[in-house]
């Protein structure tokens, strides 16, 4: 590359917002339906949303109530060379679509059924493509799998940083150590063993981690999220986000009476179990109805949140960053990229550096004083929080709201309506490469999964077929020593 490359390369990696993902935002914030373009939303104006795979290891191995996977997905092999063809082409296709940066999620079934090769390979594949990965699992592995992951066959380190959500609530059968569990409170030890891992694996070998603590929230547990909220707390978990259990998926497994579940019921226990209030309103990620979500920080025990709905300085603040700096991102930049991209924003918008450092001294204030937090920060009492509900929707109310959205028609029912728009507003895409389509995680599990899943089994199959005798249309790439079987199938 000449010089002028080089320094053109550069200028752009240090620009304080790409240019690509500007103009991402832009496209993302006009298609948003009206009434979600409200003064705190989020998307198109600081992010562009998650992403998650799908079709690319549809198997577990523990059985939950409810189960968002179709009822074939445990007839399909896990297969590293499919998952590795399957996330490149997606992740292109939402690096093509979305521009160069955006958190994205490696889902399917359960991800440590991947051989852990075929696991970091995937985790690669998503950087290649700007994509920040969350791995999703039940967190029912070993500490010998997440070094298999991290670290190469000479233990260097592949990555100085990984991100995972573990799946944890009582719903959940066929966890060694809580096969049946009668409560939330049972599985504090194998929350407790999970984060541990990664404490252990900063200081072995000094890889950071981002940890998610996912609960489906259903009638029979919603009473345990406040102890469940009080017990997670303690560990060295991230975020903790609830899921109000929803129709989607295997109805085989759908026992109770989900729409008991409300996500202000679930936020109230969360807030239960914080014991104070979590003030919410001064963020919004895609529509209300979808997600509730706040950000802050951790002081000796004590959330303070990072942006007050009922400050006016905090909520002038927040539009005044938004407008001038939405959409920079900080994790996952190097720290001398970082701060040239800071200092280039500074110059642009002086004014800036004080509204920050007033933002900044508010939230210092509110969590107790710099003493208070100096102190708490020696003995390691200091941690970011996120506190997130997300409220899937029922098959039957995505699958008639999509198909008309297909076909370019809003609804005159009402209740329909807000589906639609709850799927315009989406925070959470799946990508489509072959038919050139981004579509809601919603109806990828309540319309897509089915059929996809279907055809995965005659392309997967647990028992391998002579290709000769396999459907016309479907190749499979299957790499030697990459097929998995199941430790412990849940069938
Ligand atoms: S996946 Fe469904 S519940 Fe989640 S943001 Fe999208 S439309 Fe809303």
């Amino acid at each position: 590359m000449t010089v002028w490359g080089s320094l053109a390369r550069w200028e752009l990696s240090t620009r304080p917002i790409h240019p690509e993902s500007r103009l991402a935002m832009q496209r993302r914030w006009s298609e948003l339906p009206a009434e979600v373009q409200t003064d705190n939303q989020l998307l198109g104006r600081s992010a562009i949303g998650c992403e998650g795979t799908h079709g690319v290891f549809p198997k577990c191995n523990l059985t939950c109530s409810p189960c968002y996977h179709s009822a074939d997905a445990n007839k399909v092999s896990v297969d590293g060379g499919h998952t590795l063809e399957q996330v490149e082409k997606q992740m292109a296709f939402a690096r093509q679509m979305r521009g160069p940066r955006a958190h994205a999620q490696l889902i399917g079934g359960e991800v440590s059924l991947l051989p852990a090769a075929d696991h970091a390979a995937a985790l690669a594949i998503m950087r290649r493509h700007g994509r920040e990965p969350m791995s999703m699992t039940h967190g029912d592995f070993d500490y010998d799998y997440l070094l298999d992951v991290v670290l190469d066959d000479q233990g260097r380190r592949r990555f100085d940083r990984v991100s995972f959500a573990a799946h944890f609530d009582s719903l959940m059968r066929g966890r060694r150590g809580a096969v049946r569990p009668h409560s939330e409170a049972e599985l504090n030890p194998s929350r407790a063993r999970f984060a541990r891992m990664f404490t252990d694996l900063r200081r072995q070998h000094g890889v950071r981690s981002y940890l998610a603590h996912n609960m489906t929230v259903t009638p029979s547990n919603l009473p345990e999220v406040a102890d469940t909220v009080r017990a997670v707390l303690d560990m060295p978990f991230d975020m903790m986000s609830f899921q109000p259990a929803a129709y989607i998926g295997d109805d085989r497994r759908w026992k109770e009476d989900f729409s008991d579940v409300s996500i202000d019921a679930v936020w109230s226990q969360v807030e239960a179990g914080a014991g104070q209030s979590l003030p919410w309103r001064a963020t919004q990620f895609g529509h209300p109805s979808c997600n509730r979500y706040t950000t802050g920080v951790q002081v000796d025990g004590r959330f303070t949140v990072a942006l007050d709905p009922d400050n006016a300085r905090d909520i002038a603040a927040r539009d005044t960053l938004l407008a001038h700096a939405g959409g920079m991102v900080f994790g996952g930049t190097p720290w001398p990229v970082l701060a040239v991209k800071l200092v280039r924003a500074a110059l642009r918008h002086p004014g800036d550096v004080a509204v920050a450092v007033g933002q900044l001294r508010r939230i210092v204030r509110r969590a107790g004083g710099i003493r208070l937090l100096l102190r708490a920060a020696l003995a390691r009492r200091v941690s970011f929080r996120t506190f997130v509900v997300h409220s899937f929707m029922d098959a039957e109310q995505v699958a008639p709201a999509w198909d008309l959205l297909q076909r370019g028609v809003m609804s005159d029912d009402a209740s329909v309506r807000e589906t639609q728009v709850r799927l315009q507003s989406c925070s959470y895409a799946m990508s489509h490469p072959d038919d050139g389509r981004l579509v809601p995680a919603c109806v990828q599990h309540s319309v897509l999964d089915l059929a996809e899943t279907r055809q995965l089994r005659d392309l997967l199959p647990l028992t391998p077929v002579e290709a000769s005798s396999r459907p016309a249309g479907l190749t499979a790439v299957r790499r030697t020593g990459s097929r998995v079987e199941s430790r412990q199938s849940a069938g």
